[in-house]
């Protein structure tokens, strides 16, 4: 359960050379299925043309037998959106399908491009005529509008504009595409099912279709995948890595392996070094489900203190975050987790979780446990205070509404109501990772590698006032 302000961000999936390419796509969607909710969609080659099927909801609703079976060919690409630039709407899913001069492409995008708006502005004057709201349709008309005849260079030509965080798939009648930025900000890893090529965000999607983890794709590389094989190039200037440490921390599935680690051992670890930093008295250690269990994991290996499953969580309600309605937001809390009592009556209980943003959720929980008898309750937080906002692909609220970002630990714990709290410090999270280096860790420093707009603007917002 999303307990919190964080919104996933975005997944992409891609098979090249099987003869159920569109089926391939569709379930390796239903495994990224937790990088996005709001849409889905699939780009298929039938060797001439692009077949396209996309649709509000999440993949199961999208897609019906009839809209699969239409999609024919032997590759095709696939995308599940949360929006983290432009609206919800439909027709701002993907893949975006276009055919230009260059010929048809579609194109799937992870990340968030940072110089999305200064492009399409000078786009614009020039008299582009944009059809979504979305930072991924820049790509496309700069392609189009590139001097290159040759897709391939003319993509790279493309790309060299934009700054930012992408890992990208494309389609083209005769070939598919994978690309991450230079600095790596979003998972891409390559597989193989059979003789199919596969490009997936997470590798967890290769388990799905008995396929098998053959490498990542690495920082500022384009793997080209046609008839005559996989091409590797890499045509960017080179950067330092920026890996997103809040894919090992919160966003990418346990079961994956991501920037060289697997999740489950990394968020293990966090669980553990938060265990040495930030020790309690307490008599149970209890994850706030799901997204804290395997740190709850690592804290009672590393405390001594027993694991209790101390919320019973409601899978059959959706995730309420993707609700826009606040009436919902207000009670969703409530609606999805439920505490065990018995588990909980007359206990010191560790409560384990990957962040606080708002503090609201939190407050919300430490209140339940306490309603529900225990004597003391501790939260315990497996990563650093989130301070700032993220602007490459991860939907975090505005920096004034981050409670991190404008009060101290003992404020927070004042908020939330807690009886300690405490966080993983980031030289703990660069431990856990084995090495900070080559990771992003802007939400938690204020540093950013890419230069964001308006950044100042952003720094000097009031704090809001906690009640
Ligand atoms: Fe990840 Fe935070 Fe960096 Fe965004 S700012 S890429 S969430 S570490």
């Amino acid at each position: 359960m999303k307990n919190h302000g964080f919104k996933d961000e975005c997944g992409v999936f891609a098979v090249f050379g099987h003869p159920e390419a569109a089926n391939l796509v569709y379930l390796g969607l239903h495994a990224l299925q937790h990088r996005g909710q709001e849409s889905a969609g699939i780009v298929s080659s039938n060797g001439q043309r692009l077949l396209e099927e996309k649709g509000m909801g999440q993949v199961g609703r999208v897609f019906k037998r009839k809209n699969l079976l239409r999609l024919k060919g032997t590759h095709a690409i696939g995308h599940v959106r949360y929006s983290t630039a432009g609206k919800s709407a439909l027709v701002n899913a993907q893949p975006f399908r276009i055919d230009s001069c260059k010929g048809e492409i579609a194109i799937g995008h992870n990340g968030n491009l940072v110089n999305a708006e200064a492009l399409r502005k000078s786009l614009e004057a020039a008299g582009s005529i944009f059809r979504s709201s979305s930072d991924t349709e820049v790509v496309l008309h700069l392609i189009a509008k590139a001097p290159q005849s040759d897709l391939e260079a003319a993509i790279v030509h493309a790309l060299k504009q934009v700054e930012g965080a992408y890992s990208l798939v494309f389609i083209t009648p005769d070939r598919i595409i994978g690309v991450r930025d230079p600095r790596g900000f979003r998972p891409m890893a390559l597989g193989k099912a059979g003789d199919a090529h596969v490009l997936t965000s997470e590798s967890c999607a290769l388990d799905l279709i008995d396929g098998a983890f053959v490498r990542e794709v690495e920082p500022g590389e384009m793997v080209v995948i046609s008839a005559q094989g996989v091409k590797s190039y890499r045509p960017f200037p080179a950067a330092p890595p920026s890996q997103c440490i809040f894919e090992h921390v919160y966003f990418s599935r346990p079961d994956s392996f991501v920037f060289g680690r697997s999740v489950h051992e990394v968020r293990k670890a966090l669980g553990r070094e938060l265990a040495r930093e930030q020790p309690v008295e307490a008599d149970v250690v209890v994850p706030i489900p799901d997204s804290g269990v395997y740190a709850a994991l690592g804290f009672a290996e590393g405390s001594g203190l027993p694991l209790e499953f101390g919320f019973v969580r409601n899978h059959y309600i959706g995730r309420t975050f993707i609700e826009p309605r606040q009436s919902i937001r207000h009670f969703g809390v409530k609606l999805k987790l439920n505490p065990v009592k018995r588990l909980l009556e007359g206990r010191r209980v560790v409560l384990i979780d990957d962040s606080i943003v708002r503090g609201t959720t939190s407050r919300k929980i430490v209140a339940m446990v306490r309603a529900a008898g225990a004597r003391e309750v501790h939260m315990r937080i497996s990563c650093a205070p989130t301070v700032g906002p993220c602007y490459y692909g991860v939907d975090t609220p505005r920096r004034k509404d981050l409670i991190a970002a404008n009060h101290t630990v003992e404020e927070i714990r004042r908020f939330i109501e807690a009886d300690s709290l405490g966080y993983l410090s980031l030289e703990g999270m660069a431990r856990a990772v084995g090495g900070a280096k080559g990771f992003c860790t802007s939400c938690y420093t204020n540093e950013y590698p890419v230069p964001i707009p308006d950044e100042a603007a952003v720094r000097v917002a009031a704090p809001p006032r906690l009640r």
